[in-house]
């Protein structure tokens, strides 16, 4: 996408393609409505595919659905980093550590809400990044919902919001490393990214199941699956705070089981 599709007044798939006038005047006249922040990883992805395809790919899927849904969806692609300690084993792998990545995707997100966006969907591609965000995204939220009511921040990796679609294709845990799923969205999405010569030098790997078909079908129902999500963001669904932690939930339990709880002897 260039300069000069926006010229012609067709919104662009990413924020950095606006000029600041057509952001201020896309968000203030209600036709931008909507971000998708993606986010992934740069890591190794075996011998066969290239090491950017998390954020790659999130960012394919992010584009693709504001494509659908233009104007009222626009994507930040805020870094190429996440949170792959456990593959730094293997050079060539980032990482970002949490502290400073949490930093980066807040502050996209803030810099949206303080400019006037109020539903933001992070989409992520990097299953290392889901543990850390669930333990701190109800934080956010609820920052976000102090501050702007009627924010709504909700965070989701693309492969979870149809993951029984995803699963009746590729027959294997989705989506695994550099495996069937992965390899076979590659293969249809992102060709100049899988090196054939070692992928048919691991016989027996699952990422030999891949298929360019069945890619596209896989790309597909991540796109359609994203795309649905953020129209019923759009009208006012999906605005749940997520759960607490493991150990949040217990103590709630606890409470809810003990008669009388802590909390109410205390405040009686
Ligand atoms: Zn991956």
């Amino acid at each position: 996408m260039n300069a000069s599709s926006t010229r012609t007044g067709k919104a662009p798939p990413l924020v950095g393609q606006y000029t600041r006038k057509e952001f201020r005047e896309a968000v203030s006249g209600g036709r931008l409505k909507c971000v998708i922040v993606a986010v992934g990883a740069t890591e190794q992805h075996a011998d066969h595919l290239a090491m950017d395809h998390d954020i790659a790919m999130a960012t394919h899927v992010a584009v693709e659905v504001a494509k659908r849904l233009t104007p009222a969806v626009v994507v930040a692609a805020p870094t190429i980093l996440g949170l792959s300690e456990h593959h730094m084993i293997h050079a060539g792998t980032l990482t970002a550590s949490p502290g400073a990545w949490f930093s980066v995707v807040f502050d996209t997100v803030a810099s949206f809400a303080r400019h006037g966006i109020r539903n933001v969907l992070v989409l992520n591609g990097h299953a290392g990044n889901e543990a850390p965000v669930d333990g701190i995204l109800r934080q956010w939220q609820q920052y976000f919902r102090t501050s702007y009511p009627d924010f709504n921040l909700q965070f989701h990796s693309y492969w979870n919001l149809d993951r029984s679609g995803a699963e009746q294709l590729v027959g294997v845990a989705v989506p695994g490393h550099a495996h069937d799923y992965e390899t076979s969205m590659a293969l249809y999405a992102l060709p100049e990214n899988v090196d054939h010569q070692a992928l048919a030098a691991v016989p027996g790997s699952l990422a030999t199941l891949a298929t360019k078909e069945k890619g596209a079908r896989l790309t597909e129902l991540a796109v359609e699956a994203t795309a649905q999500y953020v129209v019923e963001m759009l009208a006012g669904e999906h605005r749940e705070l997520r759960r607490g932690t493991t150990s949040g939930e217990r103590y709630r339990q606890a409470q809810a089981n003990s008669v009388p709880s802590p909390v109410s002897i205390q405040s009686s």
